[in-house]
């Protein structure tokens, strides 16, 4: 292999474009170092980073104590695989169950298997506790639903695109509207294991059920002996200002998926966590993955845990979320549709398509990415002060009321 010099933003555009696989639409920047709130481009050019990778980066970007912790880890063991016992995966397992409160942990990688892990919980818990028939078992999920991108997964998917040339699909799912309590209702059948559901719905565009939904779920799941599955892989750890967005309605899912950030952006962490009953259905030799729990990974979680309780992220994003909402509140377009919010998780839908704003403002030095066409999604990490939302604001405004 030839040894590359510095290659500028077009020439590594180009080489991507060539031998990647085009599976992304990616902004035209190319990212080379960060820090807290801001990324650099090749040309050092500084950026504003209002996506925080999906809400991976909560803690902010390249945060030092999880850096200093993944490098002390990795001079020590980084992966035993799970036929040998690690000093990291205990120490995970009690920090989550002293945060959330739930019994049990199962621990993943990617988002993506972790929701399938959830449902192959939830299918052998319907079996092998509720007593339904084998093979019948239902799974409830909502439309606009984002849970990842397995072939499971996207059966279950009302988007077209995501389903496309991927079949054939996996049954047992079936597909109510969001936010509808009465639709739950009817769905569920003797044969539903589970109602899997975002609190939020962030890819479809920050969609923000009824007051009062959640809380009905969970009551209309208990009263049928159905396990609610939440799924808060970008909702969860502070996005919304709560630790969990299930915890504005006062209730607590029987299964919780979480992802992301859980390892502040340092690498693939997820875990399902849940009661005794429902993961204790596992026995050796059910499931499991190579990479899954090891030590790196669980020493990272561990920091990356550690630095959202310690400097009040959960916190910040509600004050933070609320300031920004503010001075968002004050944008005047005729192509402004609505803005949604909870936390600093803001969705600003335009009547036009939101791509041509995102790269506008990318140009004006803000990053951020649009969702469904209509909506700019604005998720900065969680450390973002509130002269830096002030920064922000300048720019977005300068961009909309600019049409
Ligand atoms: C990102 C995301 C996933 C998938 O996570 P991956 O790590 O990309 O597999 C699942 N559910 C929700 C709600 C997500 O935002």
């Amino acid at each position: 292999m030839p040894v590359l010099d510095r290659m500028c933003t077009e020439e590594l555009i180009e080489l991507e474009n060539r031998f990647g696989a085009h599976n992304y639409h990616p902004l035209d920047v190319v990212i080379e170092r960060a820090e807290g709130v801001w990324v650099y481009d090749v040309d050092g050019k500084r950026y504003l980073d209002c996506l925080a990778s999906y809400s991976a980066v909560n803690q902010g970007h390249c945060h030092p104590k999880i850096l200093n912790t993944l490098i002390d880890q990795a001079h020590k063991v980084t992966l035993t695989s799970r036929a040998f016992r690690n000093d990291q995966l205990p120490l995970l397992y009690r920090d989550l169950h002293e945060l959330t409160g739930f019994d049990m942990v199962l621990p993943m990688n990617s988002g993506a298997e972790a929701v399938e892990t959830a449902i192959k919980a939830a299918r052998k818990w319907g079996y092998k506790i509720k007593g339904i028939p084998d093979s019948k078992a239902e799974i409830v999920v909502c439309a606009n639903n984002f849970h990842g991108r397995t072939v499971t997964i996207v059966s279950f998917s009302s988007d077209e695109q995501y389903r496309d040339g991927f079949g054939p699909f996996t049954p047992g799912f079936k597909i109510i509207p969001f936010g509808d309590a009465a639709a739950l209702r009817e769905a569920i059948t003797p044969n539903t294991c589970a109602f899997l559901v975002e609190p939020i719905q962030g890819e479809a565009g920050i969609i923000i059920p009824p007051a009062g939904y959640l809380k009905e779920a969970a009551e209309i799941c208990r009263q049928n002996h159905v396990l609610l599955v939440c799924d808060e892989i970008q909702s969860g750890l502070g996005r919304t200002g709560e630790l969990f967005a299930y915890m504005h309605e006062g209730i607590r899912p029987d299964m919780l998926v979480i992802g992301k950030a859980l390892a502040g952006g340092f690498y693939p962490v997820s875990v399902v966590l849940a009661s005794r009953e429902v993961l204790g259905v596992f026995h050796p030799g059910d499931h499991g993955s190579t990479f899954g729990g090891n030590p790196l990974a669980c020493a990272v979680a561990r920091t990356a845990l550690r630095v959202l309780v310690e400097e009040e992220l959960v916190k910040r994003s509600k004050t933070m979320g609320q300031y920004f909402l503010e001075r968002l509140r004050t944008l005047r377009s005729w192509d402004l549709k609505e803005i949604r919010a909870k936390g600093l998780w803001i969705g600003i839908e335009m009547l036009s398509p939101a791509r041509p704003y995102c790269e506008a403002l990318k140009e004006e030095g803000l990053l951020c990415k649009e969702t469904h066409d209509h909506v700019i999604r604005i998720a900065p990490p969680l450390t973002i002060t509130s002269e830096e939302i002030d920064w922000a604001f300048e720019r977005i405004r300068k961009v909309i009321e600019a049409r």
